[in-house]
C-alpha cells in the first residue's frame, strides 16, 4: 500500500516505523524535516509539504498535536486535502476535539475524499512495540480498508461508529479517566508515604489485588518512583486533553466536577516544573500539597 505519514513526534515515529517494517511504501513529512532522518535511512521517501505526501498515497495517516496543527496540515495550498487523490484515505491518528473530528471529516466529503478518526490508547512505548489500540470512527469499509495498516502498530481495532467524531470523543473519555485514576493513585501513594508505608509497597498491594490494571501498571512505576522526565505524554497535551473534554462536557451539558480538579493540578504542574514535564507529574503536585 502507498502511505504517506505526517507528524513524526513521540508518537507518529514508532507508528511510520512499523509502517515501514510492513513493507509499505512510505512517503513521510515532518514540520521539521530533520526528525525523518531515521525513516529516511531504513528506506521512506520525504516529502517537502503534506501536499506532496498526500499525492498519490492510497491512505495518508496524520499523527499531530492538536487541532490547530491538523487544520494547518490539512488545509491551504500545500495541505494534504489539495495532495489526496478522490476516493483515498486519510486516517487522523491524533487526540483531536469532537468540532476538529466534524470539520476534517466534512472538508474531505466535501472534496470527494474519505476520512477517519483513529485516535489510540497507548504511550509510545505501547507503540514502539506495537501494542496500541485503535478507536476508529466512520464508515465501516473505510475502516475495514485501514486495517491491515493499523494492525502494523496495534494489538485491538475498535469500531466505535460511522462518526468519526465519537471515536473522539471516546478518546477524550479515556484520557479524562486515566488522569482521574493517576490523581486518586497519587493520592493514596502520598498518604501511604507520610504514613510511613513506601509507596512500591502499595503499588504491590494495588496491584496485586482490585487495581491490576494497564493503567495503574503503566503509571504506577512512573508516579512512585517520581520518573516524570523525559515526558513519554507532556503535560501540555494533556492540559489540552482536559480542556476538549471540557468542551465536550459543556456542549453535552455534563457537568464534570472532577475535571475542573485535574485540570488545575495540571496547570500547578506545568507552572512550577514547566512544560517538558509527564502528564502523570500532576502526583507530584499531589505531593507538594502534602509538604512532600
Ligand atoms: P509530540 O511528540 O509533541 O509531536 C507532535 C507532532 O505534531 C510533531 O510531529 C510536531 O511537529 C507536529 N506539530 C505540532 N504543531 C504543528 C503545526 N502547527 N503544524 C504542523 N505540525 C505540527 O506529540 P505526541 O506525543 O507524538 O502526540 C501526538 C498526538 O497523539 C497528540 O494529539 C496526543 O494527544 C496524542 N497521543 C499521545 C500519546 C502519548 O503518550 N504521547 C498517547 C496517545 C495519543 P514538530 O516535530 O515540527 O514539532
Amino acid at each position: 500500500m502507498k502511505i504517506g505519514f505526517l507528524g513524526l513526534g513521540n508518537m507518529g515515529m514508532p507508528i511510520a516505523d512499523h509502517l515501514l517494517r510492513a513493507k509499505h511504501d512510505l512517503i513521510v513529512w515532518n514540520r521539521s524535516a530533520r526528525k525523518a532522518q531515521p525513516l529516511i535511512d531504513a528506506g521512506a521517501l520525504q516529502a517537502k509539504t503534506p501536499r506532496e505526501a498526500a499525492a498519490g498515497a492510497d491512505i495518508v495517516f496524520s499523527m499531530l498535536a492538536d487541532d490547530a496543527a491538523l487544520e494547518e496540515v490539512l488545509c491551504g495550498k500545500e495541505g494534504l486535502s489539495a495532495g489526496l487523490r478522490r476516493n483515498a484515505l486519510h486516517v487522523s491518528l491524533s487526540t483531536i476535539s469532537v468540532a476538529a473530528a466534524k470539520h476534517a471529516a466534512r472538508r474531505h466529503a466535501d472534496s470527494g475524499q474519505r476520512f477517519v478518526a483513529a485516535p489510540v490508547i497507548g504511550r509510545p512505548e505501547a507503540a514502539a512495540a506495537a501494542k496500541l489500540s485503535v478507536l476508529a470512527g466512520g464508515a465501516p469499509e473505510d475502516i475495514e480498508y485501514a486495517t491491515p495498516a493499523l494492525s502494523a502498530f496495534s494489538q485491538r481495532v475498535f469500531h466505535i461508529g460511522e462518526k468519526p467524531e465519537s471515536a473522539s470523543l471516546v478518546k477524550l473519555c479515556c484520557n479524562f479517566m486515566i488522569l482521574a485514576a493517576i490523581e486518586s493513585m497519587s493520592e493514596a501513594l502520598t498518604l501511604a508515604e507520610k504514613g510511613g508505608v513506601p509507596r512500591a509497597k502499595l503499588l504491590e498491594v494495588l496491584t496485586g489485588t482490585l487495581f491490576d490494571a494497564a493503567v495503574f501498571r503503566t503509571y504506577g512505576p512512573i508516579v512512585a518512583e517520581g520518573k516524570f522526565r523525559p515526558a513519554g505524554f507532556a503535560a501540555t497535551l494533556g492540559l489540552k486533553d482536559m480542556r476538549l473534554v471540557s468542551q465536550a462536557a459543556e456542549a453535552e451539558r455534563v457537568p464534570m466536577p472532577l475535571l475542573s480538579l485535574l485540570r488545575d493540578h495540571l496547570l500547578q504542574t506545568i507552572a512550577t516544573e514547566g512544560e517538558d514535564i509527564d502528564w502523570s507529574a500532576i502526583g507530584k503536585a499531589v505531593a507538594r500539597n502534602a509538604g512532600l
